[in-house]
């Protein structure tokens, strides 16, 4: 069968491959290019492991978007023949009265995703590893958990290498043309009949005008080796968030071989994605004021790596997704919370650059201001 057309993207992210693998199923033509090796290590999405979670707070249109990205999920499990998820539920430890609670059950009602409130008493025993000293409510949600992305995006460019997708690493886009569908890595003139955009945190290099809304924010994480004593207690934890306005981070437990994981999520919004990524102690120095806030015992933990990332932000958190021409998509801004959506970003983009949907939509539903109609 003759191909639709040829689409030509730029980074494989989880972006990236999810919108190669989005079109490939449609019957087009792809070619993905990286500046790096494919997947790169300093990309956003090469990471041990991500959270995904239906509980948004203020940001509905966002969890309403949760039940599509899990069906894609599902659907890509199957064509890899394999599950990178792991079911874990998740745990929010809230200090003082916040505007994300109502959002939070307002949506979760809606969609039927169980939540309950855990009585603090019982929150004590149930995780000895946290501080609760001034925390006020603990609640835990359905619908959450972690995907695994070093295992995704290696499956996902094997699966796309079987399918016929040429890859071209190691080749360093410096322009596109969204008027012909084309662009130029290594000096050489690439023509397709689309061009995508899905550079993460590079992103506005390539289209400068995003930079009026999104920008490179360098965060950092720290691994951890938990105390022997509460080894135990680790394996049953699911992902968990503190949201303190000072001890705010999200935790990721050691599950299917991947090592505890601390992250701070105060954006820094500073940063250039192509600087060095060995953590400063200036990077990390949040993270490690809130540690022995939130960890009991903290004194027995050994860190094990200290790292510094990127991701874009946008002011208030939402994605992008546009036109950049008349042959050209844009997907950017990830604010952290990109992956969980990864599968679905891939079918948005498809259906735009396909016109299964009018671009104006997708833009909305990417940013979450509008629902997806059923
Ligand atoms: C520390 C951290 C924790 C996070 N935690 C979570 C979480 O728990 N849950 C969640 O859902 N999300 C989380 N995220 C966000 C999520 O990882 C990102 O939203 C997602 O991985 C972004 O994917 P992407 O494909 O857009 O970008 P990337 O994965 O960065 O891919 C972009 C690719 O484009 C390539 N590229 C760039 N410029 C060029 C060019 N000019 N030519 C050729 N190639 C180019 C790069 O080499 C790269 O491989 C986190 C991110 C970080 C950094």
């Amino acid at each position: 069968m003759a191909a639709k057309g040829k689409v030509l993207i730029v980074g494989a992210g989880i972006a990236g491959l999810s919108t190669a693998w989005n079109l490939k199923r449609r019957g087009y033509d792809v070619e993905i290019f990286d500046r790096g090796p494919i997947p790169n290590p300093i990309s956003s999405s090469w990471d041990e492991h991500r959270i995904t979670r239906h509980a948004y707070g203020e940001f509905e249109g966002y969890a309403h978007l949760m039940p599509y990205a899990f069906k894609m999920w599902d659907r890509l499990w199957k064509d890899l023949g394999a599950t990178h998820y792991e079911p874990t539920g998740a745990t929010y430890f809230i200090h003082e009265e916040t505007p994300w609670y109502h959002g939070t059950s307002t949506a979760l009602t809606e969609m039927g995703v169980r939540y309950r409130d855990i009585p603090l008493a019982k929150a004590e025993h149930r995780f000895p590893m946290f501080n609760l000293e001034t925390v006020t409510r603990v609640v835990e949600t359905d619908g959450a958990g972690m995907l695994f992305p070093y295992r995704i995006v290696r499956g996902l460019v094997n699966f796309l290498g079987a399918h016929g997708v040429t890859f071209h690493a190691l080749h360093q886009v410096s322009a596109i043309d969204a008027e012909k569908g084309s662009l130029t890595a290594n000096g050489k003139t690439f023509t397709g009949d689309y061009v995508v955009v899905a550079a993460g945190a590079w992103a506005d290099k390539l289209v400068p005008e995003l930079r009026q809304d999104a920008m490179p924010s360098r965060q950092a994480v720290i691994f951890l080796a938990p105390p022997p004593e509460l080894t135990d207690a680790w394996r049953e934890a699911g992902v968990m968030a503190d949201l303190g306005d000072e001890t705010s981070c999200y935790v990721l437990p050691p599950r299917r071989g991947m090592r505890l994981k601390i992250g701070d999520h105060v954006f820094t919004r500073r940063g250039d994605a192509d600087e060095d990524r060995r953590a400063t102690d200036e990077d990390v120095a949040r993270l490690m004021r809130v540690l022995p806030k939130v960890l009991r015992n903290y004194e027995g933990y050994q860190i094990l790596e200290r790292k510094a990332c990127f991701y874009t932000v946008t002011e208030d958190e939402h994605f992008i997704q546009k036109p950049l021409g008349p042959k050209g998509w844009l997907i950017s801004a990830c604010s952290g919370h990109g992956f969980k959506l990864g599968a679905l970003t891939g079918e948005l983009a498809a259906q735009a650059i396909t016109g299964e949907r009018p671009a104006a939509e997708i833009t909305e539903i990417a940013a979450g201001r509008q629902r997806i109609a059923a």
